[in-house]
């Protein structure tokens, strides 16, 4: 049944709507013929029953005198003539009182099949019989309330059933021309139905594939009219809704393009954690922090980046962050490379989908921490610096005071007095960098000789150069007459030499080289000493820079000589760089304009 239900569910309207009316011309058609057959054939009956009372009594009558009279010819004579007034009277017997045939019409002998059919019994009595393929109403009626006999009349039935079965005939050709009309008018009223919708299907599709312009035509104001009317403006807010959907696609993309462009222009990290400490986002930034690319970081817990000594710190900083306390500390990673990075980190608990994260801001203080490591360091080394030569002096003045000799009261007066120079030296370099911030350099341009610059210089150093068995060498052009201060220009080549001899290996060389070039006179101080590393190369020259704060000690001074010598050389209008190996040696070179 359901099957069923669902074919038809299936089929096509046009298909449904001919069924329909096939099955109610059928239905219509056959319930009006059966109705009419009945009826038609019953008051046709009646009427045959009617006509065979009124022979079977004319009979009855006239019959009584022949029976009384025992008139046999008489008899056959009256039922021959009665017979013969009728054509559908099929036979005519009378019977005597004890059922036994006194006369009949049939030519054949009377058949055994009639007798006791249909008994009178007093009264009369109808019957339909079935006699060689022929309908027979059989009436019979007694004959003296049935003392003498009865007479039977055989009306027949045939032309009324086939009158009958001519209009069934004729009904079932009218209900076929029927349906075959009701057929083509379905099937046009399908047509016309169907075509609309079949646009409607389509536009709909079309639209479903994404034409939001597709339409239907509407040219009627019947329901599908009104249907498709209602499916133009369905796709019209479609329309509408999708490309409002579009716009703040295109802004939510514009906004997320500008936010990232934020995110990965900061300088500062910015990562999110689920929340287990996996990371889920991280920025540029934070790659150029730790050294460590998206694919090692996403999905990776933050505490395998954590250092050993920092592990406890770090997981009561989670503990921390998990009961939503938020406060910025400071802690270190382990960088790709190995190396460790100071950080501070400021992170926020935050909740996305109904899940909880972390999204945290880290700081490189890296940097800043050394600087600061190196100022304190700087601050105890010229602490330490100045009062060496200090103790250095009052120890000679000391065994000076005690000393008879002149001469040799003298030379410890001396080298206090070198102790004095080396402590006034330093103050002076302090004081320069002081003067340089302040920008109160005061430049006495002259024609200087680097000839004689560079002698004077290197004599100055020479002592503390042969104190570490270091040879210094010159190879210097002719006529290297510069435009600049001389004064400068001797504290400069100075710190460049003394920083060859300072950082060379005991037994090394220095070897000073000055040449012409493009308007310029070129001085280089190269040394076989412990060399620069790359990323130090450009350091050197700020301010209180040291490559290595735990070194300074071993070699001394302050990180201020190359940031002045740079201030120097460049507001003398030369450049000053520097050309490295680590653990090879180091070429210092700078410029100054040729004197006209
Ligand atoms: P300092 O007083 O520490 O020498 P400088 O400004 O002259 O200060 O030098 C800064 C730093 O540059 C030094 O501390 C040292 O680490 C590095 N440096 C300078 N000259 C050389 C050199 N010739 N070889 C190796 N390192 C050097």
């Amino acid at each position: 049944m359901n099957s069923f239900l669902g074919l038809v569910t299936n089929l096509k309207i046009k298909t449904k709507l001919v069924l329909m009316v096939i099955f109610i011309l059928l239905l219509v058609c056959g319930v009006t013929t059966y109705y009419i057959q009945v009826d038609q054939i019953d008051s046709m009956g009646n009427e045959l029953q009617k006509r065979g009372y009124t022979i079977s009594n004319y009979l009855a009558d006239s019959s009584i005198n022949p029976i009384l009279t025992e008139d046999v010819i008489r008899l056959q004579q009256l039922i021959e003539s009665t017979k013969n007034t009728q054509n559908d009277i099929v036979y005519v017997f009378i019977l005597d009182e004890n059922g036994e045939v006194i006369v009949h019409t049939f030519e054949n002998g009377f058949p055994v099949a009639l007798k006791n059919v249909n008994p009178a019994n007093g009264e009369e009595s109808d019957k339909l019989l079935d006699i060689e393929n022929e309908y027979v109403r059989d009436i019979a009626h007694p004959i003296l309330g049935g003392r003498i006999g009865e007479a039977h009349v055989g009306l027949s039935e045939t032309s009324i059933r086939a009158t009958v079965s001519r209009s069934i005939r004729n009904k079932i050709i009218i209900t076929a021309s029927l349906v075959f009309i009701g057929i083509l008018l379905s099937f046009a009223t399908g047509t016309i139905i169907c075509k609309p919708l079949l646009e409607l299907k389509n536009s709909a599709e079309d639209f479903g594939k994404g034409n939001l312009d597709s339409r239907v035509r509407v040219r009627r104001h019947d329901e599908i009219g009104e249907l498709a009317e209602s499916f133009n403006n369905m796709a019209e807010e479609v329309k509408i809704l999708v490309q409002e959907k579009e716009i703040n696609r295109q802004n939510i993309l514009e906004t997320k393009d500008y936010l990232d462009a934020i995110i990965s222009a900061s300088h500062d990290g910015i990562f999110v954690l689920d929340s287990e400490g996996k990371f889920e986002f991280i920025n540029d930034a934070v790659r150029d922090i730790s050294g460590y690319d998206e694919s090692d970081l996403i999905g990776e817990n933050f505490k395998s980046f954590i250092p050993n000594d920092y592990k406890v710190f770090m997981n009561s900083r989670w503990q921390e962050a998990q009961k939503g306390m938020e406060k910025a500390y400071e802690t270190k990673i382990m960088a790709k490379d190995g190396s460790l990075k100071d950080l501070i980190v400021d992170h926020r608990s935050i909740e996305v989908h109904g899940e909880r994260k972390y999204a945290a801001v880290i700081k490189d203080i890296t940097e800043i921490k050394k600087i600061d490591e190196m100022k304190s360091n700087i601050i105890s080394n010229i602490s330490h610096e100045l009062r060496t030569p200090i103790t250095i002096m009052r120890g000679f003045i000391e065994v000076a005071m005690d000393e008879i000799d002149t001469s040799k009261r003298v030379k410890y007066l001396n080298k206090s007095l070198k102790a004095l120079d080396r402590q006034n030296q330093m103050i002076e370099d302090l004081l320069e960098v002081s003067i340089a911030e302040k920008e109160k350099f005061i430049f006495n341009y002259e024609t200087v000789d680097l000839e004689d610059v560079i002698d004077t210089t290197v004599k100055n150093v020479i002592p503390k150069a042969e104190r570490y068995d270091i040879e210094i060498r010159t190879d210097l052009e002719k006529n290297l007459n510069a435009k600049a201060d001389r004064t400068y220009l001797v504290y400069a080549l100075t710190k460049l030499i003394d920083n060859a001899v300072k950082f060379n290996k005991k037994g090394g060389n220095v070897a000073i080289t000055a040449r012409h070039t493009d308007g310029f006179i070129k001085v280089c101080v190269e040394d076989t000493g412990i060399g620069i590393s790359k990323g130090n190369m450009r350091k050197v020259f700020d301010k209180f820079y040291q490559v290595d704060a735990t070194t300074t000690r071993k070699y001394g001074g302050s990180g201020l000589g190359l940031s002045i010598a740079k201030h120097l050389i460049e507001e003398q209008g030369g450049e000053i760089w520097v050309e490295s190996e680590l653990g090879k040696g180091s070429i210092f070179c700078f410029t100054v304009p040729k004197a006209h």
